[in-house]
């Protein structure tokens, strides 16, 4: 009998990595959470329980804490680190660029010690399509020239990649994955987006104003260069997105090094071209005004995702239109527990 890995996923009580977790323990993994719970809580690890079933070990550690984290690794056999653990918020960013820097880089650095001294060689790390700021083509691919960051997020992005690019020598194979923008909830819709306070994201934003939570959504600026005006991504379902993360565990346990990969649709959709599918699929009005540009924003980003869908034989299964019914649902069924 095959012994079965253990995954440990940092962030796992969060968003993505919620999900992840779900994809992971669906495909065989056994997972081991570490997460501050400080950008998330309980009520997700509450989902994942009523989802697969099972608890799921969980211990409340923030990653730059690196005593309290080498317990955990000298206490339990991993194989592989997913490392979700980070802020994540542009205009947030801006606001709080410290708060970032601090957080965002120094989580990196203590697990890298820690899979060092622990002779854990194989990371799963969550990047973004920040990184490539606003590119100069799209859809962009990898090799895209990596500039300035728009925002500090971005910025901290960066350096992480760069940090993983220099770590190779320690024998730590690493893939980072590119998000674009990760939206909807399980179909289940027992785990989902769960932000505290105001959202900074789109979709958030516009289920919470159609549940009532919020009076008005606000598109920040509709005088961009694009078709309608409006900022351009490449929304993917997060279920998807936590499919790549399965499906780059099977390619790290092959290939020894460091890899980058755009996870993402690769279509572009305006906020305003959202808010109407939003507005349809789910038979919703929406109380939505333009507002001014939101510092740090780029116009334009969509990704060429041929990279994973070839070498990770990758691909989104959802829709748009899905994720947003499923957004819509997780809003209604967590809005009805509380
Ligand atoms: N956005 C918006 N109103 C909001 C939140 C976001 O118009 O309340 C826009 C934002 O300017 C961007 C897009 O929605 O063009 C996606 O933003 P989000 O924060 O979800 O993701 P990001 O692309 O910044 O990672």
């Amino acid at each position: 009998m095959s012994i079965r890995k253990r995954i440990a996923v940092t962030g796992g009580a969060g968003y993505i990595g919620s999900h992840t977790v779900v994809q992971l323990v669906e495909a065989g993994y056994d997972v081991l959470i570490i997460d501050d719970l400080s950008r998330s809580d309980q009520r997700l690890l509450d989902g994942l329980k009523n989802l697969l079933g099972i608890t799921i070990p969980f211990r409340k550690v923030d990653c730059r804490n690196y005593n309290a984290l080498a317990e955990i690794f000298s206490n339990n056999r991993i194989d592989a680190v997913i490392h979700f653990a980070a802020f994540k918020a542009v205009g947030e960013s801006v606001e709080k660029p410290l708060d970032y820097y601090e957080n965002n880089l120094f989580s990196l650095t203590s697990l890298l010690r820690c899979m060092q001294s622990h002779k854990v060689s194989k990371l799963i790390f969550s990047s973004s399509c920040t990184v490539y700021g606003e590119p100069d083509t799209v859809p962009v691919n990898e090799q895209a020239a990596i500039k300035k960051a728009n925002s500090p997020y971005g910025a901290t992005k960066q350096m992480c990649e760069r940090i993983l690019e220099d770590i190779e020598v320690l024998g730590i194979d690493v893939v980072s994955l590119r998000y674009f923008n990760p939206i909807g909830a399980h179909p289940s819709a027992l785990i989902g987006e769960l932000p505290l306070g105001t959202p900074n994201n789109l979709v958030p934003y516009i289920t919470q104003t159609a549940i009532g939570l919020r009076n008005q959504l606000t598109i920040f600026g509709d005088d961009y260069p694009t078709p309608d005006g409006t900022c351009v991504r490449d929304y993917i379902h997060v279920t998807d997105l936590a499919d790549a993360h399965v499906k780059a565990l099977d390619f790290i346990n092959q290939n020894l090094g460091n890899h980058i990969f755009n996870v993402g649709t690769g279509f572009g959709v305006s906020v305003k071209e959202l808010v109407n599918q939003f507005e349809e699929v789910n038979q919703i009005k929406l109380n939505y005004k333009i507002g001014s540009r939101r510092p740090g924003d780029v116009a334009k980003v969509f990704a060429d995702a041929n990279l994973a869908f070839n070498v990770l034989r990758w691909k989104p299964r959802f829709t748009i239109k899905d994720a947003l019914q499923h957004a819509w649902h997780w809003e209604k069924r967590i809005r009805s527990i509380n």
